[in-house]
């Protein structure tokens, strides 16, 4: 079931570009509490309390134009269906960097610690405070903005790391040469794990939409940049046929 929904819309608040948060809690009480708080800060939240649904919006980010792309999620960690901990842990395998704010009962060290080591980036036991949560999601969003700026150059994903900088390619640890049609290909990729992206979408995004050729010069691309990428290009890893629809990365 997809339950998003728009937080309180105050239209004197000036909404920050940077401040949208997905708040994961299936707590009705605390979800609404939370809610409020945020809002009256000028974040602009959408919730939902189940598991799945929060790890199919964040996997989905850049999918269609009524997207969320959540710049903190605040997490609850036991949820129905799949729990906070699998979220984090899935979220960053699969190179989401989006800041997490997990919020939990379990409060002893392990349960911290545990939810640290999978990737979250702040541990707030319940229960707290709202001042205290709006101080924690300002200093994560701050922090995380800061790092943004100055890491922006480099991404990673799995064995392949892009730096955009630099137009440089390291895979398995070694340089690989992109022509410019495959580096914008692949920094298109990388900047969406497992997003499906159809022929004419990166026709569009790559050659630009004045491109007069064929979808068969993705094939031939694609084609070219696994021979460069994959251990086994006829059995890729990276660079993954989608049948029906196009490719997707990872
Ligand atoms: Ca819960």
């Amino acid at each position: 079931m997809l339950s998003l929904e728009n937080s309180h819309a105050n239209s004197d608040l000036h909404i920050n570009p940077h401040n949208r948060i997905l708040l994961v809690e299936d707590e009705d009480l605390i979800r609404e509490m939370i809610v409020v708080a945020l809002s009256e800060e000028g974040y602009e939240v959408k919730t939902t309390a189940n598991g799945r649904t929060a790890l199919n919006l964040l996997q989905n980010q850049g999918l269609g134009s009524s997207e969320f792309a959540p710049d903190l999620v605040i997490l609850d960690l036991m949820l129905p269906e799949i729990n906070g901990l699998d979220i984090c842990r899935l979220l960053r395998y699969q190179g989401n960097i989006t800041p997490i704010l997990v919020v939990s009962a379990k409060g002893s060290e392990t349960d911290r610690v545990l939810g640290l080591e999978v990737g979250a980036d702040d541990y707030l036991t319940k229960p707290f405070s709202m001042r205290e949560l709006t101080a924690r999601c300002r200093a994560l969003l701050r922090r995380h903005r800061y790092s943004v700026q100055t890491q922006a150059q480099v991404q990673s994903y799995r064995e392949v790391q892009l730096f955009t900088e630099e137009c440089r390619v390291v895979v398995r640890g070694a340089e690989v040469n992109l022509s410019p049609k495959e580096f914008k290909l692949l920094e298109l990729f990388i900047g969406y794990p497992k997003r499906v992206w159809s022929r004419e979408q990166l026709i569009e995004k790559v050659w630009g939409i004045d491109f007069v050729g064929d979808s068969k010069t993705v094939d031939v691309h694609i084609r070219w940049l696994r021979e460069k990428l994959e251990l086994n290009p006829s059995q890729p890893e990276y660079l993954i046929t989608v049948r029906g629809f196009g490719y997707r990365f990872g």
